[in-house]
């Protein structure tokens, strides 16, 4: 079982994904919890080079990045954990690259996609959970946890509505595949939706 979390910044993606690998170990499942950019070695040299790189970034040059670390992290991490039989829950998927390379960044949705899909050998999730919140409350989010701003993180306040336009875009085209949450909701109510959605799709 291969489930993503998405959403912007400080939308509460790592809290949904710790709450939601305790779940199914308590079903006696085994769980790879992993996250893009830097989910193997390699992609932890390149989510430095894409997030705290002093100097410009060509808007192309970062988008073959992202698909570089995922490539590396498909092929050599999430599709042999699948192989296993095991539940893999993944921080970020190529639905943020959509958003913000090809949305955001205006690098084009389908060729970023494309690019996606090419690196990762086609490979979909069998769900993606949106956890939508406003631009404020998430940067708002991230202010309280005083976490250092990355140069992503930093990006207008336009840019990362963009980014969550395009996200709650992308779901609307693949309604089986998506789950939309509302982020204000308590974490605790965020997992019992997680829950309800698995048991009923049969993804299980
Ligand atoms: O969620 P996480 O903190 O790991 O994401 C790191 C940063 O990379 C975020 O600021 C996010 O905006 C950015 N990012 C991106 N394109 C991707 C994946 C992440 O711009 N494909
Ligand atoms: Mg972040």
């Amino acid at each position: 079982i291969f489930i993503t979390l998405e959403g912007g910044d400080g939308a509460g993606k790592t809290t949904q994904a710790s709450l939601l690998e305790e779940w199914f170990q308590s079903q006696g499942r085994d769980v790879v919890r992993t996250r893009e950019p830097g989910g193997t070695p390699l992609g932890v040299e390149i989510r430095e080079m894409v997030l705290h790189s002093r100097g410009h970034i060509d808007e192309r040059a970062e988008a073959l990045l992202y698909a570089a670390d995922r490539a590396q992290h498909i092929e050599t991490l999430v599709r042999p954990a699948l192989a296993d039989g095991k539940v893999v829950i993944q921080d970020r998927y190529f639905d943020s690259s959509v958003a913000y390379q090809g949305v955001a960044r205006d690098l084009g949705a389908d060729r970023v996609r494309g690019l996606s899909l090419w690196a990762t050998r086609d490979l979909l999730p069998d769900l993606t959970i949106l956890l939508d919140l406003s631009v404020e409350d998430g940067r708002a989010r991230l202010e309280a946890l005083g976490k250092r701003f990355d140069r992503l993180e930093a990006e207008a306040a336009a840019f990362h509505e963009r980014v969550r336009q395009a996200f709650l875009d992308l779901a609307a085209a693949e309604p089986e595949r998506f789950l939309v949450l509302d982020a204000t909701q308590s974490p605790q109510a965020l997992a019992a939706a997680i829950r309800e959605r698995l048991e009923s799709s049969g993804i299980l």
